[in-house]
């Protein structure tokens, strides 16, 4: 049995964990963080990274890094409706961009251990520790399963992901409203029409996301019902692409196109923590909740996430008290934060289930380009969610 004591303990170490370690490090806190993966790794993901999430990397000191890999930049985004209509939205300023997650991730890693973080790979978090009912370790085993280490801090944080086991160990998902749905993602070469924004395609019970990488590879990423769990089982590859050929327009783009690497399946998604604080633990990212791809708005959301993780932990180390109280301004901030971009969220999945209503939205966006551009800046994480949240933007939309 190992023990260590810093700090905080983070979980994860993708954007959310490598955000929060960077800010927590930066206010002089000892940090550790876990993570079950050796990097780089992959992450089933459409790569697609929002202007705003541009403006958190230059926060977090690692833009320049990623710049350097030599990313595109995109303008804004092309929406094709399902029955061919076409909508290209300009992001109000800035602009975004793609980049693989075995670059992104491995580079907010690398700007942790700068500010000397304590990194280690291939460890897997189990069981949490609790003592007088908060919670004050975490039980992991190394990739190779042999030894079980017991790691215990003043705080422990889980930003690990999509099914995060300090969430479930914490009694903390519950599954909103809508259905549960699976990710197929992979990287194309030889795609053509690829420009400098990105493509959202919508089909009748399907929609996929087309993201340039530069140097002519894309990543290719399709979110479908549970339901078609099954034919994916049967061969993922052959679903994609018969699902592909069904999005208007998209089967002439990909006669010459070929697959570069495995399609990654992932899912089912579309989760959220009752809440993001307890005694002694905080949720980031993923493990708090979950972003459906389709406004690609999870990048964002885990750095951003990860900063206020991190000034409300920051506070709490600093006054000794990492009680669920003392953290329940996480929580706060996390509303004032995300509210408006969950709301934007859910009203965006009720219409993309219903293609009609979505047609007509798409025809008046195609009509009132201010509108489509006001709403690509904001799911663009630049522009304010209530600026359209409000009943003279959804009247002229939906109008
Ligand atoms: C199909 C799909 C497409 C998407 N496309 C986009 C997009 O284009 N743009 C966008 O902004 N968002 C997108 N998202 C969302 C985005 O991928 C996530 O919101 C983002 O990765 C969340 O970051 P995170 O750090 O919370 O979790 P992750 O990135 O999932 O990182 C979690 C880390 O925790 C580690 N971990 C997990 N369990 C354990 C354990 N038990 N012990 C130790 N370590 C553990 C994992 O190895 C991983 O490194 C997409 C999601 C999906 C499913």
């Amino acid at each position: 049995m190992t023990e260590h004591l810093p700090d905080a303990l983070i979980v994860g170490g993708g954007p959310a964990g490598s955000a929060t370690a960077i800010e927590l490090a930066r206010r002089g806190y000892r940090v550790t963080l876990l993570d079950k993966a050796r990097f780089p790794r992959t992450k089933p993901c459409a790569e697609y990274l929002s202007p705003g999430v541009v403006g958190q990397l230059e926060r977090l000191g690692a833009w320049s890094t990623v710049q350097a890999a030599g990313v595109p930049a995109l303008h804004g985004f092309v929406f094709t409706g399902p029955a061919g209509q076409v909508v290209t939205c300009d992001f109000a300023t800035g602009f975004g961009t793609a980049v693989p997650r075995y670059i992104l991730d491995m580079l907010l890693l690398e700007q942790a251990r700068r500010l000397e973080v304590e990194v280690i790979e291939d460890c897997r978090a189990g069981d949490l520790v609790w003592k007088d009912g908060r919670v004050c370790g975490v039980v992991a085993q190394s990739a190779k399963g042999s030894s079980h280490m017991t790691f215990h801090a003043r705080l422990i944080i889980g930003a690990d992901g999509l099914r995060s086991v300090v969430a479930r160990r914490l009694r903390a998902l519950h599954r909103p409203e809508g259905p549960p749905r699976l990710g197929l993602v992979s990287h194309y070469e030889g795609i053509t029409g690829l420009s400098a924004y990105g493509e959202m395609h919508v089909g009748r019970d399907a929609y996929c996301g087309i993201a340039p990488l530069g140097g002519g590879l894309a990543n290719v990423a399709m979110v479908v019902g549970t339901e078609q769990g099954r034919a994916i089982a049967a061969g993922s590859r052959a679903f994609f692409e018969r699902k592909l050929a069904e999005f208007a327009g998209l089967c002439e783009r990909f006669e010459r196109a070929t697959p570069v690497g495995p399609i990654w399946v992932t899912g089912p998604f579309g989760q959220r923590a009752t809440r993001s604080a307890w005694d002694g633990a905080m949720l980031a990212g993923d493990a708090a909740d979950f972003y459906d791809p389709f406004t690609g708005q999870g990048i964002y959301s885990a750095l951003r996430g990860g900063e206020l993780a991190a000034t409300v932990a920051g506070r709490a180390l600093e006054h000794g008290d990492v009680s669920a109280a003392a953290l329940g301004e996480y929580d706060r901030l996390r509303q004032r934060a995300f509210g408006g971009k969950w709301k934007v969220e859910r009203l965006i999945q009720f219409f993309v289930r219903r293609p009609p209503l979505l047609g007509r939205i798409l025809h008046n966006l195609m009509a009132q380009p201010d509108l489509a551009n006001l709403l690509v800046s904001v799911t663009g994480d630049i522009v304010p969610a209530a600026r359209i949240l409000t009943p003279g933007f959804l009247w002229r939309v939906l109008k």
